[in-house]
């Protein structure tokens, strides 16, 4: 069973009567004028880092930013958040400190609090995250518009190669960094809520996370590979280990950028924003379809990103 199928099995046997349950970035429940919005997401040694390569602060700081990431892709914004963290014993109580003050490091660089949680002694480290958040607007998945343009809030793939020289041996590079400092949209997220139709967060690669839009939302995209931004340093290490650009752009995972689909006269007003994203497809009527052109020349992607379950 892929992952897609998983979530459609669980939104099945349980049903949820408080609001919007599984299926998105974030849970939703009205509460008085404004959304709850709850998110829970995992961070396993030796499954989603190594220690080899990370340090403790590193890893608490990603932990907590992957959340304030889907909270941002539900257009709101993060307050507080719940711990649940397996500790290994053999790490040490200086790196248990080290922990938790790279913790209060990213409250304070993110103003969200620590509101309770649970601690054990652990084989591996495991940090389980629950963040609150809320949204006077939620954007979800499910609401693209045939006609909507596809838009980005920055650069994929360089994460993805990051990791991939991550995992090489080598630890040093501007690449390697983008992997390991997840830069969380939260400023842009709630501003885009006022402007789009749909909007996700690209934790898992390009396409894999446009493809839950689509399938969500019924509908197909084209998608201009050519307005893709790619950075210079990533068409250099590219060149340098003589990879193909396209499969980390397309299918690469965890850059936490936002994608999102919006009406082409709202795309108009959002400009006044002066926020930057790139315009880089368009949602077709057509459901599942999914064209990539570069420059009019048709591409497939050998993989359309990460997926948990067939990994
Ligand atoms: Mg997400």
């Amino acid at each position: 069973m892929d992952e897609a199928r998983f979530v459609e099995f669980l939104k099945e046997r349980f049903p949820f009567s408080h609001g919007i349950g599984i299926g998105d970035d974030a849970s939703v429940v009205k509460i008085g004028d404004d959304y709850q919005l709850i998110t829970k997401d995992l961070l396993i040694e030796n499954v989603h880092f190594s220690l080899d390569y990370y340090t403790l602060e590193e890893v608490a700081l990603k932990s907590i930013a992957v959340n304030l990431s889907d909270i941002a892709a539900m257009g709101g914004k993060s307050q507080y958040f719940y711990l649940g963290l397996g500790f290994p014993k053999l790490l040490g109580e200086e790196a248990n400190i080290d922990f938790f003050n790279a913790l209060e490091k990213g409250c304070r660089q993110w103003q969200v609090e620590l509101a309770g949680g649970d601690f054990s002694s652990a084989a591996h480290l495991y940090i389980s995250i629950t963040m609150i958040g809320r949204a006077k607007k939620p954007i979800y998945r499910h609401n693209a518009q045939a006609g909507d343009l596809i838009g980005i809030t920055g650069v994929t793939g360089e994460s993805a190669i990051g990791l991939m020289l991550l995992k090489k041996g080598i630890h040093a590079g501007p690449l390697m960094e983008k992997h390991k400092t997840v830069v969380p949209e939260i400023i842009k997220g709630p501003i885009l809520a006022n402007y789009v139709n749909a909007m996700i967060d690209v934790s898992d690669g390009l396409l894999i996370d446009l493809k839950r839009v689509l399938t969500a939302s019924g509908k197909g995209a084209k998608i201009f590979y050519e307005n893709i931004p790619v950075t210079k340093e990533m068409q250099e290490t590219c060149s340098l280990h003589q990879l193909d650009e396209h499969e980390p752009v397309l299918a690469g995972g965890e850059d936490y950028v936002l994608l999102f689909t919006i009406a082409p006269e709202k795309e108009k007003e959002l400009r006044k924003e002066h926020i930057d994203y790139y315009i880089i497809g368009e949602i077709t009527p057509q459901p599942g379809e999914l064209i990539i052109l570069d420059k009019g020349k048709l591409i497939q992607p050998r993989t359309n990103g990460y997926d948990h379950f067939r990994s």
